[in-house]
């Protein structure tokens, strides 16, 4: 990479669009830094959860606010006050509530902040709903990352499947549609494609075919890879 000493790939988009299955290919491809900002979300949901706080409620969420430690270890797995939660945080009931955790806003101040931090001063491919219009807003390169709601819906089916999470397809699609509806109305940073953003519709590609033409836009923005 050239132009620039530090490049940061915005990668954004609704649930199971794909993003992190490509971005962390991208990441490794590049030798840039991955950061996954939806499993903060889900780790602050756990987190509330265990609390046995209601995450409905938004006083009671709010409590945990710098009263948690949320990063990544060094095989980037996301950590929760220290523990490994990577597998924890794909479970149906952090699925179930992780919207209503990150409509809230001082929560994405908390989280949006790390992001910020752990992003500063390094080649970084970071994905998520508002990366590209808030968390990197000056980002070099922007992708918003999309596909039918029942291809994403089967895609989540199977990787569940893979991971021995018990899921029916039908309980994907619903958890899926509810989580757009919600992300997409919340008041404070909605999931929406930044005006400066390219879209690619992954219903139809491969994941390689999506990592190609996310290169082709890299290049296609004046950075040799
Ligand atoms: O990407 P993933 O599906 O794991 O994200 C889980 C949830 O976290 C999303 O449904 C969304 O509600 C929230 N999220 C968000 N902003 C981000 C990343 C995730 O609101 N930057």
């Amino acid at each position: 990479m050239d132009k620039k000493n530090f490049i940061a790939i915005a990668i954004d988009g609704p649930s199971a669009s794909g993003k992190s299955t490509v971005a962390k290919l991208l990441a490794s491809k590049l030798n840039f830094l991955y950061v996954d900002t939806g499993a903060m979300y889900r780790a602050y949901t756990l987190a509330v959860l265990n609390a046995s706080l209601d995450p409905k409620n938004e006083e009671e969420s709010n409590s945990l606010i710098n009263k948690i430690e949320i990063s990544f270890n060094d095989e980037n797995h996301i950590t929760l006050n220290g523990k490994d939660v990577s597998k924890e945080i794909r479970e149906n009931n952090v699925a179930n509530n992780v919207s209503y955790i990150a409509s809230y806003k001082n929560i994405r101040l908390f989280l949006v902040s790390l992001q910020q931090k752990i992003a500063n001063n390094k080649n970084i491919v970071m994905d998520g709903r508002d990366v590209g219009t808030y968390v990197l807003k000056d980002a070099e390169v922007k992708i918003f990352l999309n596909a039918d709601v029942e291809e994403r819906a089967k895609r989540r089916f199977n990787e569940n499947k893979e991971k021995n999470i018990k899921s029916s397809y039908e309980d994907c699609l619903e958890n899926i549609k509810k989580r757009d509806y919600i992300d997409s109305h919340r008041d404070f940073c909605p999931l929406r494609k930044a005006d400066d953003a390219i879209l690619i519709d992954s219903t139809n590609l491969t994941i390689e075919e999506v990592v190609f033409k996310m290169e082709e836009i890299i290049k296609s923005k004046g950075y040799s890879l």
